[in-house]
């Protein structure tokens, strides 16, 4: 059975660099690549992060039942997993790596019990939250402050995860994130 890796942390706690990581340690996982609203940042490909539609386009895509889940993330930003998606990485017998909001990772389980396993990966503390998104520089004054909101509330989630993963020093994120990851995928 093709396993499902669900990665989900408010924004800022370091869930993307964790990905990243494990694809490049992990060859049989794939990164379930969502489509989304926003805008692309400089370094994103389209196909490779995200695929970047129309706000039309999404709706269009909702009312066809094309997502396994989707998320208003933010006001008037929507992300979501396309039932295409997952078939095109289960046709290639890959398991599969999601980065998505608190919300899709329970809805994911839900729907994948069997298969899917939730990770929440959490900052040190609030105010480290707040350094990393500052000093990622991705954000303007207004999107900064979507996301400690959206922070806030996604905190309050840890519960409803099978593990959780603090990222404070990197390196051991990485090797505590490996652990996880091997065990997971090797199991029957
Ligand atoms: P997310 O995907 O959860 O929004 P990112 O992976 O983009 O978070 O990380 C947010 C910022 O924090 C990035 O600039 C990243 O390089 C940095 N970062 C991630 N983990 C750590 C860590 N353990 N220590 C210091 N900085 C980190
Ligand atoms: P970002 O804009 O920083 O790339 O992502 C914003 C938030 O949307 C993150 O928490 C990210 O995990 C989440 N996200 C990305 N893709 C999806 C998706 O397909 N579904 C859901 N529910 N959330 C997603």
């Amino acid at each position: 059975m093709n396993k499902m890796l669900i990665f989900a942390a408010p924004s800022g706690s370091g869930k993307t660099t964790i990905v990243r990581h494990l694809l490049s340690v992990f060859p049989q996982l794939s990164f379930s690549v969502s489509a989304a609203t926003r805008e692309r940042r400089a370094h994103e490909v389209h196909g490779r992060d995200y695929y970047f539609i129309s706000q039309e386009e999404f709706r269009q895509r909702i009312d066809n039942k094309e997502f396994a889940e989707w998320e208003e993330v933010y006001p008037g930003q929507f992300y979501g997993t396309l039932h295409s998606e997952l078939e095109r990485l289960w046709s290639e017998g890959k398991d599969i790596i999601f980065d998505i909001d608190v919300y899709g990772a329970v809805r994911l389980k839900k729907k994948y019990p069997e298969q899917a396993l939730t990770v929440f990966v959490k900052p040190p503390s609030r105010d480290v939250l707040v350094e990393r998104l500052k000093g990622r520089g991705t954000e303007s004054e207004e999107t900064f402050r979507k996301r400690i909101v959206k922070a806030e509330e996604e905190l309050a989630f840890e519960n409803k995860f099978d593990v959780v993963l603090v990222n404070d020093v990197l390196e051991a994120a990485f090797a505590r994130a490996e652990e996880i990851a091997r065990s997971f995928l090797s199991e029957q």
